[in-house]
């Protein structure tokens, strides 16, 4: 059995009953059972010489000064790694929208669009940390259940790393365009008769059996890359934290992870207070939201039906480490219906920012927490935007619109078309 790290040794440790693990772990989980978090020793910086030194990196020309993940290595990982796989990734916009704001009653609404990643979704963040990890511990492949963004994600990094990737997705259930993202980048795909839930639980059996490498956000280095969507729109807002960071959450990795970033960042000096988080749930999968009504009562999975596949759990891994997560920045948990889901991702769509169904949440979850006076008069907000419209660009929404009007090719076919 692993003995307990020495205050000197870092590396990952249980939450629960606080054993720690060599970093260099393969398995995820304690003997206990609970998921394992990744320490990261304390910088030795200052607040004021980290954020002298992240704003130094933007000019640098280095893949780890480039990518909005490596740049801010120091609150990462503890062993910074000498050639990161990498695109780089990160570096997405926070986006000012009067159309999407005014639509939420929220004036001081800004959009970090994660779904400008090189393959989509905030997945590529955490990849690229977990793909460095497999590569550094010398994996013979990788593998990941998925709703289809994080099996495109482990497809292209694996493919850029030169390791072979299993990915299991439930059968019927993942758009044909997150699967051909899958399929185009090599990865060997398994669609199982079951739903998100059934693959995870059967992929962490079968890494174990068969030696691959596990790359859900149960692994402590995804979440160590997710922090960085936090310190990357910190810095972009030059360390003036909003009031409000919203967004969907469903097998709640990025919940745990935005707990943790923020917690580090007033650590670290880099803020002077923690922002709000508002995890935003489907209501037809909201397994979370239903615990933190009932003053955090233990999770009780659902069988998940939502619009929004990317958030269709019923089973959140993260459960555990999310509830901190919300306890630690006073934050909380919500939940919206798939009309409301449509009808933000209309608004998002047609404001020329777009997203996918599940990204939508936040933005209205944001437009309902206004409307109950949560978020208040005057309050400034993050939403993040987890994935690209081009994720599902048939979803129900947009389908009613997305037929073109044929024409002969005549002018007067076209002012016919203009003047209507
Ligand atoms: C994975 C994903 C989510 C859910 O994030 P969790 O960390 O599982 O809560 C939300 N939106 C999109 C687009 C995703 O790909
Ligand atoms: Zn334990």
């Amino acid at each position: 059995m692993p003995a307990p790290p020495t205050s000197s040794v870092v590396g990952l440790v249980c939450p629960a009953c606080g054993v720690g693990y060599r970093e260099s772990a393969t398995n995820p989980r304690c003997r206990c059972g609970s998921l394992l978090d990744l320490e990261v020793p304390p910088p030795s910086l200052t607040g004021a010489e980290l954020r002298s030194r992240f704003e130094a990196r933007l000019t640098g020309r280095d893949i780890a000064d480039v990518s909005g993940v490596w740049r801010y290595r120091e609150l990462v990982v503890p062993q910074i790694p000498d050639s990161p796989i990498s695109y780089p990734e990160g570096n997405t916009p926070l986006i000012a929208s009067d159309a999407i704001a005014r639509w939420t009653g929220t004036d001081r609404l800004a959009l970090k669009h994660e779904g400008q990643n090189p393959t989509g979704s905030f997945k590529d963040r955490g990849m690229t940390v977990g793909m460095t990890q497999a590569v550094r511990l010398g994996a013979r492949g990788v593998t990941c259940a998925s709703t289809g963004n994080t099996a495109a994600s482990l497809a292209a990094y694996a493919a850029h790393a030169g390791l072979p990737a299993l990915v299991l997705v439930p059968a019927g259930r993942v758009t044909p365009e997150k699967l051909a993202q899958s399929a185009a980048y090599g990865a060997q795909t398994v669609a199982l008769r079951g739903d998100f839930d059934r693959c995870l639980e059967l992929v962490e059996q079968a890494a174990d059996r068969f030696g691959l490498y596990l790359l859900n956000s149960v692994n402590p280095y995804r979440i160590a890359g997710q922090q960085t969507i936090i310190f990357e729109l910190l810095h972009q807002r030059r360390w003036d934290p909003p009031d409000w960071i919203v967004f969907p959450a469903g097998n709640l990795g990025n919940t745990t992870a935005f707990g943790r970033a923020l917690v580090a960042s007033h650590r670290a000096g880099l803020i002077s207070r923690i922002p709000r988080l508002a995890a935003v749930q489907a209501e037809g999968a909201a397994p979370f939201a239903h615990s933190y009504a009932a003053g955090f009562t233990p999770l009780e999975p659902v069988v998940a039906d939502t619009v929004a596949s990317a958030i269709r759990i019923g089973n959140p891994a993260s459960f555990d480490r999310a509830v901190r997560a919300i306890r630690a920045t006073n934050g909380l948990v919500t939940t919206v219906t798939d009309r409301e889901i449509l009808e933000a991702k209309a608004v998002v769509d047609r404001a020329g920012v777009g997203c996918e169904a599940a990204s939508a949440a936040a933005v209205a979850g944001v437009r309902r927490l206004r409307r109950e006076s949560v978020i208040g008069d005057g309050d400034s907000v993050v939403a993040v935007l987890t994935g690209h419209l081009l994720k599902e660009p048939l979803a129900a929404a947009t389908a009613r619109d997305s037929r073109a009007v044929e024409i002969d090719g005549r002018l007067d076919e076209i002012e016919a078309i203009l003047d209507r």
